[in-house]
């Protein structure tokens, strides 16, 4: 068997020809989104992601600005930025890049965005918002993980998911929104115990670990769905040699780029899963498609046009 491969172009493609009506009806009102990224100091992934996210406003006609303090910027005064732009009217999203520094204190800073325009869904309201189903904004990969199944037509309601990954921005907010979706949830983390067999039970894997390529073909159940949220850079070149030896193509690029982005899951998954997520290519794309709609659904709530901010997504009681 080879998986169907889900690429997130196709989703994210569908998802901005959406938003592109909901922004024209928006600046027919009058109204540009507006999003601000803050982005502290000169992490190299972090100026990436944050020039990606610039751009993809840039592409669907939304107004966005980039805040660059530098490293050494205290806490306080960063709280002061972000306060600012919580007053700002033309502002409907901020979102804080993280890492923060390490002298900094990230919780403050987090919890200093208004909830409203919370758009990466990190402020413990849109979280608690979230474990109760209420409306609110979700965190942008585990809705784009969402919207990925919702759109392959992945069957959830009483499919048994094994969410591999506890973080506060990944793992528990996937859970919880497989759980709305009435799928029957298993969180794995770095003690538990036989994760192989445990995955193997799993109708639905999501892998949000951070170690590259560490879930086996072999652990996973013929005909699963698997999502891998992965995202490992190796750049060192002994580490590449043993991972990638069987894969003479990637370590031809791995020595002419310098660097190889790989997922959590081995690429031998495809010859097992019934569908899977592609590292690059996958959840990554969607994650910035969402965001895109965190920050057009934030400004329709705000500005009182519409719905604006729906049900928690994934959120459905048969
Ligand atoms: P964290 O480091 O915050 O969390 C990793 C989780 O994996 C932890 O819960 C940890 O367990 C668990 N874990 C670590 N080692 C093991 C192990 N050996 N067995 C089982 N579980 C283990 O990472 P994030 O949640 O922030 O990110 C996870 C991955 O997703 C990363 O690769 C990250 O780059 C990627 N990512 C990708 C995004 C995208 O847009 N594609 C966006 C955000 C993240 P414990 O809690 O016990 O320590």
């Amino acid at each position: 068997m080879t998986a169907r491969i889900l690429q997130g172009a196709t989703f994210r493609d569908a998802i901005y020809a959406e938003l592109r009506g909901e922004i024209e009806s928006l600046r027919a009102a009058g109204i540009t989104p507006g999003l601000a990224a803050v982005l502290v100091g000169e992490n190299p992934a972090s100026k990436i992601y944050v020039r990606n996210k610039i751009a993809a406003c840039a592409e669907l006609g939304l107004y966005s600005e980039e805040i660059s303090p530098p490293a050494s910027i205290a806490t306080e005064e960063l709280l002061d930025t972000v306060e600012l732009l919580n007053r700002r009217e033309d502002i409907d999203g901020i979102l804080v890049q993280l890492p923060l520094p390490p002298q900094m204190d990230a919780r403050r800073v987090l919890e200093c965005v208004s909830p409203e325009k919370d758009v990466d869904g990190f402020h413990p309201t849109s979280l608690g918002r979230l474990v109760t189903g209420r409306a609110g904004l979700v965190a942008c990969t585990p809705a784009g993980c969402m919207e990925i199944l919702r759109r392959s037509n992945i069957p959830l309601a009483g499919a048994n998911a094994v969410v591999i990954g506890r973080s506060d921005i990944v793992g528990k907010p996937m859970a919880l929104l497989l759980m709305h979706a009435n799928a029957t949830v298993t969180i794995c983390h770095s003690k538990t115990q036989d994760l192989p067999n445990v995955v193997r039970g799993a109708d639905l894997v999501v892998a949000a670990i951070g170690r590259p390529w560490m879930v086996q073909p072999e652990w996973i159940r013929p005909g699963a769905t698997v999502i891998d949220v992965g995202t490992n850079f190796i750049t060192d070149l002994t580490h590449a040699e043993r991972l990638l030896a069987p894969f003479p193509n990637r370590l031809e690029t791995f020595r002419k780029k310098g660097s190889v982005l790989l997922g959590d899951v081995h690429p031998g998954a495809v010859e097992v899963a019934g569908a899977i997520t592609p590292v690059p290519g996958g959840v990554g794309l969607l994650t910035i498609a969402m965001l895109m709609s965190n920050t057009v659904k934030a400004a329709m709530h705000r500005r009182g046009r519409g719905a604006g901010i729906p049900q928690a997504a994934g959120t459905a009681r048969a």
